[in-house]
């Protein structure tokens, strides 16, 4: 990734006692976190989402079933980041906060004989009580839109930004600036209007997919609450409810999620929901060395999961002149913590206020 970073006009804007209107466009770690610090730093933000919720890949999904008998079962199912850890000293502070306010909690799970990943001793920590709490209380009293697919940024003869969805404007707001903090795919297709280099850049990172399974089971509990299987397709498998904050319905069942491997995805990607559910319950049976008594289960494919390691020169991209920018995790790799970093780092560019802006 190229560095393109330069002085912001909108700490000029700031300075003059003009409240500068910027759009954030995805509300995942990334763009929540941008968001709230360019709003502590004296911005007027709009927050944007295409689903109902914030999180983005920090995502629980709830399900609801009636079994034969007639029977109605809930569950829930953290089926995007299973739990994340903290390198950077910025952002443990960041996981200490939250904690401290109840978002986030250790999870210390109980692993499966023979699983293989090292956390170099690092802590793991999970959402409380479900994976968005994270981006709901940074994102807290954000201005916010959910539900609208941002389809094009149009930038108008003033300089101003519209973004449009679905053929018309989104709302009658025009903005001084513009952030897209989603994966680099969707990002491209904004960008390619107005930085065709960018969209370059961005369409050229090879995301990971993943296929995930979650799914619920009458059979005894193991002794476990996760397994990392060394072979196989399976990359995760997590026992929802072995995780700080959640509540186990009590009606005999396991609730499961499974990740399948990103090369295993990567094979089945363009495979139909009904073919890889099979193959991924199969899988789980194996790790548990019995036949399960399924419930109910679902698939869900996550085109863009993961972001492959970059040493990339610059944590985000921002160009002053045209008042647009991009974060995301992709620009470094580092999962949750690399999105919230280059969220950060984003604000803090923008409108050097933020970098000091507390907490978020
Ligand atoms: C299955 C899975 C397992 C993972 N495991 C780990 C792990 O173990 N450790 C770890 O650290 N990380 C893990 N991750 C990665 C981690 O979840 C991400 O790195 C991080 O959440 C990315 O945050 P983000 O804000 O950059 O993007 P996202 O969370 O993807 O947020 C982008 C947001 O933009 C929205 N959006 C996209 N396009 C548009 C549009 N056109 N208009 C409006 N809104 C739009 C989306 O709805 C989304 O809410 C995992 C992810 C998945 C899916």
């Amino acid at each position: 990734m190229s560095s393109y970073v330069s002085v912001s006009p909108l700490a000029g804007a700031i300075a003059a006692g003009r409240v500068p209107r910027v759009a954030v466009v995805g509300a995942g770690l990334a763009g929540s976190t941008c968001a709230r610090r360019l709003a502590q730093a004296g911005c007027a933000v709009a927050l944007f989402d295409k689903s109902r919720g914030v999180g983005g890949r920090m995502a629980t999904r709830r399900a609801r079933w009636i079994d034969a008998d007639g029977a109605v079962h809930h569950a829930a199912f953290d089926h995007g980041t299973p739990a994340f850890s903290a390198r950077s000293a910025a952002f443990q502070a960041f996981v200490d906060e939250a904690a401290g306010e109840g978002v986030l909690a250790r999870w210390e799970p109980v692993m499966a004989p023979g699983s293989h990943r090292n956390l170099d001793g690092l802590a793991l920590w999970v959402g409380t009580p479900d994976m968005p709490a994270l981006c709901r209380h940074v994102a807290a009293g954000l201005a916010l839109t959910t539900s609208h697919a941002v389809d094009r940024l149009v930038r108008e003869a003033d300089g101003r930004w519209r973004l449009w969805a679905q053929a018309e404007p989104l709302g009658d707001d025009a903005f001084d600036a513009v952030v897209l903090a989603m994966p680099p795919a969707q990002a491209a297709a904004l960008l390619a209007p107005h930085r065709e280099d960018w969209a370059r850049q961005a369409r050229a990172v090879p995301m990971q997919p993943c296929w995930t399974l979650m799914a619920a089971e009458g059979g005894p509990a193991p002794d476990w609450d996760a397994a990392w299987p060394q072979r196989g397709p399976l990359a995760w498998v997590v026992r929802n409810a072995a995780k700080p904050g959640r509540a186990a319905p009590d009606d005999g069942l396991n609730r499961w999620v499974v990740h399948a491997t990103a090369s295993w995805s990567q094979t089945f990607l363009e495979s139909a929901p009904d073919v890889v559910q099979p193959l991924l319950q199969d899988a789980l049976a194996q790790v548990l060395g019995r036949t399960p008594r399924w419930a109910h289960a679902t698939v869900h494919r996550w085109r863009y999961a993961l972001a492959p390691r970059s040493e990339s020169a610059s944590p985000c991209w921002w160009d002053d002149a045209l008042g647009l920018g991009a974060c995301g995790d992709f620009f470094t790799g580092a999962g949750v913590e690399g999105a919230w970093l280059s969220g950060r780092a984003l604000a803090g560019v923008m409108a050097p206020g933020a970098a000091d802006a507390a907490a978020a």
